[in-house]
């Protein structure tokens, strides 16, 4: 019988990965009971989930075997021994799903990515369907199992993990940055993501105690394979592709799907610029729009560095349609597009049309008068405003992008300005 596993919250930030412990299960199946079919997939859930450390990513794979009861005994041996059970906020939990009854998940599954879900509606689904589980503490990895599970992917990008030889995990990653650059510039955009040239930063190295040594993002399985020879690191002691929900934006919530905005959610919104962008200290960027649900605060915090240059060229009236997730009532942004620009006009003094030069002031009321010629002028001069900033889509930098925000080299659009 074929049967999905789901396994979600297994790692902290002392250490572990639910991927890596998913790749040991899945390589105990082998070993003992039967195949894994295909590539194991890495699910993003809602990235604005409160208690969520990092990623908030599940992972599922598919497999063949004779004995559920077997399956179970194994990946609970997996989890025991290697998940970060001591750790008070991490809450392991794993499902097995008859391949059939997947498809059910689906609803689950798009609330877990764009909505809160409770462990109690994850028992709920559990008990519906009868589904063997693991739930170790909170079981709060119940929620995450599921979705990964049932989530249907009408787009998606691929993962290639590397992880290190276990008596490194903790240490300092040893690589080549410069073949990361390398790779980088060679096959983008089949890989993308991975590393940002502006802010000189290799972004698919982690820096947390977990066993992963890089993860490089890409379109195909060849380009994947094309990356991992090209870079050049310390020992890889395994490595799997998964296939993720990165880069598609499946975590946003159109305007026309609600009736209102709440926080730990994210959305697509269109607006009109009625609060100009202001700086507050440490670099953040805030403005305002006008929205169907009224006004609404937007962010460009500091770590989207560049994007922030062009949040500040914004001006009242200009119509913008911001893609982001909400906390404390504000639209942290991932990317906008710049709709329409509002016409600017300011009102100077006029030119003297004998020598050209700007006319001054003849008293109240009395108009405008050249010094020089003598000439007068009754009015003043409306002059529109050169803008700086083109209409188009920009997006944060990739070191500051999310797991689940789509990068706009995977946007088919026009007037893309890409920061890569
Ligand atoms: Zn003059």
């Amino acid at each position: 019988m074929r049967v999905w596993v789901g396994i979600d919250d297994t790692d902290s930030s002392r250490g572990m990965c639910t991927t890596y412990l998913a790749v040991l299960a899945m390589e105990r199946v082998e070993r003992e009971l039967g195949k894994v079919i295909g590539f194991p997939r890495l699910i993003r859930l809602n990235p604005t989930i409160p208690y969520k450390t990092r990623g908030n990513g599940a992972v599922s794979f598919l497999v063949e075997v004779d004995d559920v009861g077997e399956l179970v005994d194994v990946v609970n041996e997996v989890i025991i021994e290697h998940a970060m059970l001591d750790d008070e906020k991490t809450n392991p939990g794993a499902v097995f799903v008859d391949e059939e009854l997947a498809v059910k998940l689906k609803p689950f599954a798009d609330k877990a990515i764009k909505d809160v879900l409770q462990i109690d509606e994850a028992l709920f689904v559990i008990g519906k369907y009868f589904i063997p589980h693991l739930r170790h503490k909170k079981g709060r990895g119940l929620i995450g199992a599921l979705a990964a599970v049932g989530a249907e992917l009408e787009d998606f990008t691929l993962e290639l993990i590397a992880y290190r030889y276990p008596e490194r995990f903790g240490t300092e990653r040893e690589y080549d940055e410069e073949s990361f650059f390398d790779m980088d510039y060679e096959l983008y955009p089949q890989t993308f993501d991975n590393v940002d040239w502006c802010n000189d930063v290799v972004v698919c190295i982690p820096n947390t105690p977990c066993p992963v040594l890089y993860g490089i993002r890409g379109e195909s399985v060849e380009a994947l394979y094309k990356a991992m020879e090209s870079v050049k690191t310390e020992p890889v002691d395994r490595r799997m592709i998964f296939v993720t929900n990165h880069a598609t934006d499946m975590h946003l919530i159109g305007e026309e799907e609600v009736h209102r905005l709440e926080n730990y959610r994210s959305y697509r919104l269109r607006g009109r610029v009625t609060l100009e962008p202001y700086d507050i200290e440490g670099g953040h960027v805030f403005f305002e729009i006008d929205t169907k649900f009224g006004s609404v605060k937007c962010a460009a915090f500091e770590p989207t560095k560049q994007f922030r240059n062009v949040i500040r060229l914004l001006r009242k009236g200009d119509v913008v349609e911001v893609y982001g997730s909400m906390k404390k009532d504000t639209i942290n942004l991932e990317k906008i597009q710049i709709v329409e620009l509002a016409e600017i006009w300011v009102e100077k003094n006029p030119i003297c049309p004998s020598c050209g030069r700007r006319m001054e002031s003849a008293g109240r009321g009395q108009g405008f008068r050249c010094k020089k010629c003598r000439t007068k002028a009754d009015e003043k001069l409306r002059e529109k405003v050169e803008r700086e900033l083109q209409p188009g889509f920009y997006e944060v930098p990739p070191s500051a992008r999310r797991h689940l925000s789509k990068p706009l080299i995977r946007m088919n659009v026009e007037g893309r300005h890409i920061f890569r």
